[in-house]
């Protein structure tokens, strides 16, 4: 008898528990569906979105591993409108120059051609995925010292430099900047004992218009383009380009002369860069050009001569903006 009244006590204070334990889960689920209630315009709806979003991604064929990486890397916009899968996505978001407006260049130019993950992402900001004088900017601010002018970028027909200024007294014309600096490092080159000749420096659309027709006549318009700009494309309208020379001429040997060696080691202390490098023609749309220089500034051309870059990869890496 006493062992049975013992049961029954337990058994009392069992459904005593569960009854706590009850009324405590009812109070729970209350009071949380009373904050989803109330917060269901903000968090309620977004997770609701981000479930969406992580469902369309696994769906594409993304890994969580992938869409933890995507969401690292891009926006919530850039996200939700990612509507392919692509086994390099992944480690093109993660590049430090990823442009998401560029990702389906990306894409199509990895699987023509071998390059690694950094170029391939380089040559596409670049354009050069892109035939030369295809999709012509005109460049809205031809007058800034860093302004690129290639075969992707032109400058208005009506640009011409207001600070134009002689260089020494050359007759050779460039902007105020760039002239006074030319001539120093001309002084300096000369003080070591080279001969310099200023072949080149501003010249005019109407002249670059004469001159690109004259090689198209000499050479036939493919060659006249590796070697010559046209009208709008050439960077002696800026104002910042100066051919030098030993002898008057331009020619490939001058890479052989102690002229070129000097400048090498010496044209980025006067703000000056080789524009038109060795092997670079497929960046710069310019057969190899030993003696055109151009005008960047001291700041700049010595990141470029550390760096050992272009000036298109310049551009690509610290001015653009995505
Ligand atoms: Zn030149």
């Amino acid at each position: 008898m006493k062992k049975k009244f013992k049961f029954k006590k337990s058994v009392k204070v069992f459904f005593f528990v569960l009854l706590v334990v009850g009324i405590c889960f009812v109070a729970y689920n209350v009071i949380m569906n009373n904050d989803k209630d109330n917060n269901y315009n903000e968090g309620f709806g977004n997770n609701q979105n981000t479930d969406k979003i992580d469902e369309t991604l696994l769906t594409l064929g993304y890994s969580e591993e992938d869409i933890s990486v995507l969401k690292a890397n891009l926006s919530d916009s850039e996200i939700s409108s990612l509507d392919m899968y692509d086994d390099n996505v992944i480690s093109f978001v993660s590049n430090k120059y990823f442009n998401f407006n560029n990702l389906e260049r990306y894409i199509t130019y990895s699987k023509n051609n071998n390059y690694d993950v950094d170029e391939i992402i380089t040559h596409v900001n670049i354009n050069i995925d892109k035939p030369f004088y295809s999709e012509i900017k005109t460049i809205e601010d031809p007058s800034n010292l860093l302004v690129l002018c290639n075969k992707y970028n032109a400058l208005p027909s009506d640009y011409e430099p207001e600070d134009l200024t002689e260089v020494g007294s050359s007759g050779i014309y460039m902007r105020k900047e760039a002239a006074e600096n030319m001539y120093q490092m001309v002084l300096a080159a000369e003080s070591a004992e080279l001969n310099v000749n200023l072949v080149s420096g501003y010249r005019s659309y109407d002249y670059q218009v004469d001159l690109y027709q004259r090689h198209v006549r000499e050479r036939g318009q493919e060659e006249a383009d590796r070697v010559s700009a046209r009208a709008g494309h050439s960077e002696h309208q800026t104002g910042l380009a100066m051919d030098l020379s030993n002898d008057w001429s331009l020619e490939k040997y001058f890479e052989d002369t102690e002229l070129f060696e000097w400048l090498s080691e010496n044209d980025y202390k006067y703000g000056f860069i080789l524009r038109y490098p060795k092997d670079k023609e497929y960046l710069t749309g310019y057969d190899y050009e030993p003696w055109h220089y151009r005008y960047v500034g001291v700041e700049v051309a010595t990141v470029i001569h550390e760096e050992d870059i272009t000036y298109e990869e310049y551009v690509m890496k610290y001015l653009t903006t995505n």
